[in-house]
């Protein structure tokens, strides 16, 4: 790959405009030259890609976490403009925000270890996980409306949280401007069971305690200290948002057509930003985005009633307070310095995670003198990490940073190559408890099937986008 890329610095590469005809702009790949082996020529055409989307800004983006999507990347952030440019559900991806939070307790490691496998064992059966998984929680129509506008919020109200919890929570648990008539009968249908629930083999809830501190700042503003064990939710949308992306992605192709867009690829299907089409996706994908906030205050909330139960302690008691939670596929209309001037811009972020810094009007008031939390999981075998936005994000990538460590090796090849049963054991000879919803999900979840968390993540610390404040090691893991 090295041979089309271009380097800017340590940990930026560009791909000329001149790679492809039809680019608009140049692709940027926030990587180090170590990572470079982590990407193929397909992923640097997927970004190529995007650069010949009508109205993109800057560059066509990818973290260092970059991996091949459906259409774009995922570890990919495109912003366009809103009278030229377009929306495209293919930049969200098709779990409307998927994200991740951090829920802190005040326990100790060692008051959790001894008890780890009681304790994974008793979230695991609490909080449904695989595939087409049903919770607990079934609600009528008006509730799901309620949910699809209000989110994280809704779910509190119902009595599925505290009021802090939406303080807590990126754009403070639900975007306005959903419209729940834009959503169809079908993805209404696969929703409302499955509110509480964690979904397949990537989403995962994960019992962690913090090991190194790198900023101690910014660690006391967030509450996070050595030895503390925390609780990590990865989850989005579930069946309502993977159908809310499946009905529009058919209307957004006939789009395409209508409004004469040339893309190089049919999963680029998009609109003109103004358009009826683009606007319509945008207002159900807010409230698929709601959906999943809901979706992640439920599974906390009773995260939180396995422990009461187990410690014989309440909430206050146990410290159970939620850090932050962070959107990782999502579409929002943000303001952004481009060429010199304030502008508004459609930034998709898909695998990316919003990285806004200290004093940023969004960072929720009690962090802002610090920046916003930004949480990236690593694996169930190597450390995830909390940083926060960093002084370059804005000017660097529409304030956004990587997701996760990134995919390095397909499903498909993981579960040839590797026995689930084998991974279990010798996690567990880590000291680390997995329970998974059959063991080819473990296999399909290794360690190695991702990228070294640690390399991804002093990429975007090294290029100031966010920066490192604590490291997270997992103890206990559900996988879904
Ligand atoms: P994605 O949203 O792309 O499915 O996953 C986000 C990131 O989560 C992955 O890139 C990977 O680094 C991380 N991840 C996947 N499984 C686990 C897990 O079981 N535990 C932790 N801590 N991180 C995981
Ligand atoms: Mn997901
Ligand atoms: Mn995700």
């Amino acid at each position: 790959v090295l041979n089309v890329l271009t380097r800017v610095n340590d940990n930026t590469w560009d791909i000329p405009a001149s790679r492809l005809p039809g680019m608009r702009v140049p692709g940027r790949i926030f990587l180090s030259e170590k990572l470079l082996s982590s990407i193929d020529l397909a992923t640097i055409d997927q970004i190529a890609n995007v650069s010949m989307l009508p109205g993109i800004l800057d560059y066509s983006m990818a973290m260092p976490d970059v991996h091949l999507g459906y259409g774009f990347t995922i570890g990919g952030v495109a912003a366009f403009d809103p009278e030229e440019g377009i929306i495209s559900p293919g930049g969200v991806g098709f779990d409307i925000n998927c994200g991740v939070r951090l829920m802190k307790t005040s326990l100790s490691r060692e008051e959790v270890v001894p008890h780890i496998k009681t304790l994974t064992e008793n979230l695991f059966h609490k909080i449904p996980s695989g595939v087409g998984s049903k919770g607990q929680f079934r609600v009528n129509d008006v509730q799901l409306t309620d949910a699809f506008l209000h989110g994280s919020e809704w779910a509190v109200e119902s009595g599925y949280g505290i009021e802090d919890d939406t303080k807590n929570c990126e754009s403070g648990g639900f975007m306005t401007g959903g419209s729940p008539d834009k959503v169809g009968t079908k993805a209404r249908q696969r929703g409302r069971p499955q509110f509480g629930t964690l979904g397949s083999g990537n989403h995962f809830l994960e019992i962690q305690y913090v090991d190194k501190i790198y900023d101690p700042v910014a660690a006391a503003a967030y509450g996070l200290y050595e030895g503390q064990v925390n609780v990590m939710i990865h989850c989005g949308s579930r069946g309502a948002g993977h159908q809310i992306c499946t009905d529009h992605l058919q209307n957004l192709n006939e789009a395409v057509k209508k409004y004469k867009i040339s893309i190089p690829d049919k999963q680029l299907a998009c609109a003109p930003a103004q358009s009826k089409e683009a606007q319509d996706y945008f207002e159900a994908m807010i409230c698929g985005a709601n959906y999943a906030w809901a979706n992640r205050q439920v599974i906390m909330h009773w995260t939180r009633e396995v422990f009461e139960n187990f410690y014989g302690k309440d909430v206050d008691e146990l410290g159970m307070k939620l850090l932050y939670d962070v959107a990782h596929n999502v579409a929002k209309y943000e303001t952004h310095v481009v060429d010199g001037k304030k502008k508004d811009v459609y930034v998709h972020r898909k695998g990316a995670t919003r990285a806004f810094p200290a004093g940023h009007a969004e960072v929720p008031f009690h962090y802002r003198d610090i920046g916003q939390p930004v949480l990236i999981p690593g694996s169930m075998g190597t450390p995830s990490f909390v940083l926060k936005g960093g002084p370059k994000s804005m000017e660097l990538s529409f304030g956004s940073a990587c997701h996760g460590a990134g995919r390095v090796m397909g499903r498909g090849q993981a579960k040839h190559n590797m026995s689930g049963e084998e991974i279990q054991k010798e996690l567990e000879r880590q000291g680390i408890t997995v329970r998974a919803d059959k063991p080819s999900v473990i296999a399909e979840e290794a360690p190695s099937v991702y990228k070294p968390s640690d390399e991804v993540v002093d990429v975007v610390d090294q290029l100031g986008i966010a920066c490192k404040v604590a490291r997270l090691i997992p103890i206990g893991v559900i996988k879904g």
